[in-house]
């Protein structure tokens, strides 16, 4: 059982944060806090923060560290929380980790384990460029690895596939630079705090019992 556990999830685009994200929601109470699914609500309801975001993520690059460690500020306060939280794509720099701390300390909660997803530059290209996921419900399956039942539809709810735009060759390229030249200092930075959980598995039904077993 895995409950009451404030989990960040880390690793490069593609890695699995979602994918695991989604598998562990459909069993345990945890709540999920993405901040590439929030930046791209507001980029579908049009707000000023989501015309800034758009055109960085539309190049691969980061969308500044206040804005986002604002948003994630606001999610954890929110009771919910209470049940434990997988935090998606946050922190993504070393100043958006303090950030975080800071924000946690404030109101007195403290983060459980790190899982750092360990995979291989050219398989997370390969997975980025043949991702696609659903435009209603967010299911994420992949042309290659994992394809929906029946071409261009969910297999959850029906809603129709699309693939996203920064997820084109060059952009998923841009991506990764990006990851190593800002994220991946995170490793160090919670390896220190004795908080990284390394998973180097990549077979779907490895990775998901070994989370489960560790994160219990
Ligand atoms: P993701 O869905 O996590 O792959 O995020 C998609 C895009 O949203 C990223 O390429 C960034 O442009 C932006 N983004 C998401 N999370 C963050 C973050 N923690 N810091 C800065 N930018 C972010």
């Amino acid at each position: 059982m895995i409950s009451k556990k404030n989990l960040i999830f880390l690793g490069a685009p593609g890695a699995g944060k979602g994918t695991f994200s989604a598998m562990l929601l459909d069993k345990y109470p945890l709540v999920h806090i993405s901040t590439g699914d929030i930046l791209r609500t507001e980029i579908k309801n049009g707000t000023d923060l989501g015309k800034q975001a758009a055109a960085l993520m539309e190049k691969g690059n980061l969308v500044p560290d206040d804005i986002v460690a604002g948003m994630v500020r606001d999610r954890l306060a929110k009771q919910d929380c209470d049940n434990g939280f997988i935090l998606d794509g946050f922190p993504r720099t070393v100043n958006q980790a303090d950030l975080l701390e800071e924000a946690l300390q404030d109101i007195g909660r403290a983060i459980d384990r790190v899982v750092f997803f360990d995979v291989e530059d050219e398989l997370i290209l390969k997975r980025l460029t043949a991702r696609i996921s659903c435009k209603d419900c967010g299911e994420i399956f992949n042309k290659i690895f994992h394809p929906p039942q029946e071409e261009g539809k969910c297999d959850k709810c029906g809603g129709g596939l699309f693939q996203r735009p920064d997820d084109s060759l060059e952009t998923a390229r841009e991506r990764l630079r990006v990851y190593y030249e800002n994220t991946q200092p995170l490793i160090d930075y919670y390896s220190e705090k004795g908080l990284l959980l390394p998973i180097t598995e990549t077979q779907k039904e490895l990775v998901f019992r070994k989370l489960e077993k560790e994160l219990a």
